[in-house]
């Protein structure tokens, strides 16, 4: 069962950078996303407008050319993730160098979706690997990957950098910044 798998260890460790490095850095983070789309279903189509002129997330900074895991900073999770096929999304989650963010894209990465009680679905990618972003949907507009995106930008905004070169997570955000509308970059 994918629930098996070990959870791997909190990002960043040791003394934090000051302010306005800190600014930088995460400034160049969120607007130099090379992501890597694990297409595993239906959701993966949608994916693919987004990235396509009419939605065109590339104005967000979020590159869809990454050759592979090891030049990745985003694994977008799209699609039905099966229990033979969870081990494979860990050893890709695996590769891709720090920091890193995962997007659970659409109802079957988030809980299992309409295969919710399939013998054979993970009912959640975030049992294997942490996810930074869920994306709601059956699938999800291109538009609710917009604003997926634009939450995880804000989320690497508040990000506490590490001399060590890790990034922590910032702060966990109140109900009524989840609610708001997202800003725009
Ligand atoms: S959430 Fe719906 S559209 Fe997306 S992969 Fe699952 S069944 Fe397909």
């Amino acid at each position: 069962m994918a629930t098996d798998l070990p959870m791997p260890a909190p990002r960043g460790a040791g003394p934090t950078l000051p302010d306005p490095i800190k600014f930088v850095l995460n400034w160049g983070r969120k607007y130099s996303l090379w992501v890597f789309n694990f297409g595993l279903a239906c959701c993966a189509i949608e994916f693919i407008a987004t990235s396509m002129a009419r939605h065109d997330f590339i104005r967000f900074g979020v590159i869809p050319f990454a050759n592979g895991p090891r030049q990745a900073d985003l694994m977008v999770v799209s699609g039905t993730v099966t229990d033979k096929m969870a081990p494979a999304v860990r050893r890709l989650y695996d590769q891709m160098p720090e920091p890193k963010y995962v997007i659970s894209f659409g109802s079957c990465a988030n809980c299992g979706g309409p295969y919710w009680d399939s013998y054979c679905v993970t009912k959640g990618v975030d049992q294997i690997i942490p996810v930074d972003v869920y994306v709601p949907g059956c699938p999800p507009r291109p538009e609710a990957l917009l604003q997926g995106i634009l939450r995880l930008q804000q989320k690497i905004a508040d990000e506490t950098v590490s001399l060590r070169g890790g990034a922590r997570p910032g702060p966990a955000p109140t109900a009524a910044a989840l609610t708001a509308p997202p800003v725009r970059p």
